[in-house]
């Protein structure tokens, strides 16, 4: 009898979870497949208003585009929502850079981000300075191979100098940097690859992956931090600290100009940012392709007085300080205070036009929203689009947008406890094959049987995770508020290996009928879970895991 109870208790429980709305997800499907607006969309938040750093008038043209075009498509409430970057915008206009002696070519190159122009245009000789480092850390002999990534170091890793040595490395080298083309560092050496990672995830792995029944089933293969080697040795300086002190060592030593290899192969190029967002603390700096510094590193070993000729325009935007999330909604028609939230950061990097990076994530979240009301469909629950600026300086947007609208488990606002859970999608054009939820296990259990109607799509399923630590994307500021995030796993692609932050994060690089799949999976999920007699189970305050020490 008692097992019967159970039994039939349990039945109620799964029968009231396991029920999709299978006719509604057949006209997603078929939304999609025949009036997508997906590749529009792309077209416009690339082509148009890339690349979109945060603080620039592109991103903020980019913001304002997206809140007419949901408006049009017949959102509610669409509007920007300010925050407080704290910094100005930034944009390079033009840059030209040449080999002028001894051969003639052109330089391949991007700016870093936040630095200043030259004072029009530039020539001087090359110089190569090497800064002083501690020794070398050894391996971990348990660490995981890395995951097919470009650009991590997979040689030797040394610590970094203690003050002293940096103190006397720069007394001894000032006299070399005045009005010269700085190189800094060895050129980095690329072998060919013989190994290129796969494009796609194989299914069964995949499948296991998000088995529930798998006690070996990691928490799916969101984005994660990288590992670290060893406890940092307090006498030594961080990476942080040495490169601001050699930025502003180029400065007071008037270098004319840096230039950082960009250490990747094929002509790549990831440009950030000068860490202090100040032009007054920096020179003007370019990240060059390694082919093109290994050839100048290779040329000033023959002995040779290379000159280099630059010319940049950057622009400064002292308005960008106050940046923008763009919000928009479907009302629910019977809990309309109960939130159902999707979306991705709209901000890019600028060395290209941010598609993969994430102009695709923004699309894929529109157009989910847009197939719900493209079919004039009601949800019970309001599903509220958010597109995020300030994601690549820190998830700064959306953790602006936790904090003022939500708060976290231990200091709660009142919309803390009725906002339903986030889907956010953030690793480039692969189609998506699963999500993982910050929860209780339960959690994932009402996603699955959405996301099991698309196993001909390849999506197998969902996990959970209980950690609050922020990075990554989005979605862990709402993690880290004990909310229940979801960040959606998808297929590699070309996303780690070419267009991750890199100067080929184009338009050409989505792959359509993955981000058209991605769009009709989550429009399907969040008219799921909009829908859904309760709302995703989520950590009761007992159980709720403990947020990262600071
Ligand atoms: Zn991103």
């Amino acid at each position: 009898m008692r097992k019967l109870c159970a039994g039939l208790f349990l039945c109620g429980f799964l029968a009231a979870q396991t029920t999709v709305d299978e006719r509604t997800f057949a006209r997603i499907r078929s939304e999609e497949a025949e009036h997508s607006q997906i590749m529009h969309t792309l077209h416009m938040l690339t082509d148009r208003y890339g690349p979109r750093l945060t603080g620039s008038p592109n991103h903020e043209a980019a913001a304002k585009w997206a809140v007419k075009q949901l408006t049009d498509w017949g959102f509610q409430n669409a509007h920007l929502e300010p925050w407080d970057f704290g910094h100005p915008g930034w944009l390079n206009e033009r840059a030209a850079g040449y080999i002028v002696s001894p051969v003639h070519e052109n330089l391949k190159f991007e700016v870093l981000g936040w630095t200043p122009s030259t004072k029009g245009t530039v020539t001087a000789s090359t110089v190569q300075i090497v800064l002083p480092r501690g020794p070398e850390i050894p391996r971990n002999p348990d660490a995981a191979p890395g995951r097919g990534g470009r650009g991590a170091p997979a040689g030797p890793q040394y610590q970094q100098p203690t003050q002293a040595e940096l103190t006397a490395w720069m007394d001894a080298t000032k006299a070399a940097v005045k009005g010269k083309m700085v190189l800094v560092g060895k050129a980095a050496v690329i072998p060919v690859n013989f190994e290129p990672p796969a494009l796609r995830r194989d299914d069964e792995q995949v499948r296991q992956s998000y088995d529930p029944n798998n006690p070996n089933a990691s928490r799916g293969f969101g984005r994660g931090g990288a590992a670290g080697r060893g406890t940092p040795d307090p006498s030594r300086l961080t990476a942080a600290q040495v490169g601001e002190q050699v930025d502003a060592f180029l400065v007071a030593n008037g270098a004319a100009l840096r230039v950082n290899d960009a250490a990747m192969d094929h002509g790549l190029i990831r440009a950030f940012n000068n860490r202090t967002f100040d032009e007054k603390k920096a020179v003007p700096t370019v990240v060059m392709r390694n082919e093109d510094y290994g050839r100048i590193e290779r040329l000033m070993a023959d002995g040779e007085d290379v000159k280099l000729e630059f010319n940049i325009v950057n622009h400064w935007y002292p308005e960008g300080k106050t940046t923008y999330n763009v919000v928009a909604e479907i009302p629910g028609s019977e809990k309309p205070n109960e939130i159902v939230m999707l979306g991705g950061h709209l901000d890019s990097w600028h060395a290209a036009t941010g598609a993969t990076d994430n102009a695709i994530g923004s699309a894929v979240m529109m157009e989910a929203a847009r197939l719900i009301r493209a079919l004039d469909l009601k949800p019970r629950r309001t599903i509220r689009v958010a597109l995020w600026s300030g994601e690549e300086e820190g998830l700064l947007g959306s953790k602006a947008y936790v904090a003022q609208h939500f708060g976290t488990a231990e200091n709660p606002k009142p919309e803390w406890a009725t906002l339903d859970c986030y889907f956010n999608v953030d690793s480039g054009t692969g189609r998506i094959r699963g999500a993982n939820i910050f929860g209780p296990a339960e959690a994932a259990t009402v996603l699955r049987p959405a996301l099991k109607q698309f196993e001909d799509f390849g999506v197998f399923g969902a996990s959970v995770t209980n950690s609050r630590a922020t990075g990554g994307t989005d979605s862990t500021s709402f993690n880290a508020a004990g909310l229940p995030g979801v960040g959606l796993g998808q297929d590699p692609i070309e996303y780690q290996s070419f267009t991750w932050h890199t100067n080929l994060d184009t338009y050409e690089r989505i792959v359509p009928e993955d981000v058209k799949r991605a769009a009709t999976v989550v429009g399907a999920a969040i008219w799921h879970v909009a829908n859904m007699d309760q709302m995703v189970p989520r950590f009761t305050k007992d159980a709720m895991p403990k947020p990262p020490a600071q």
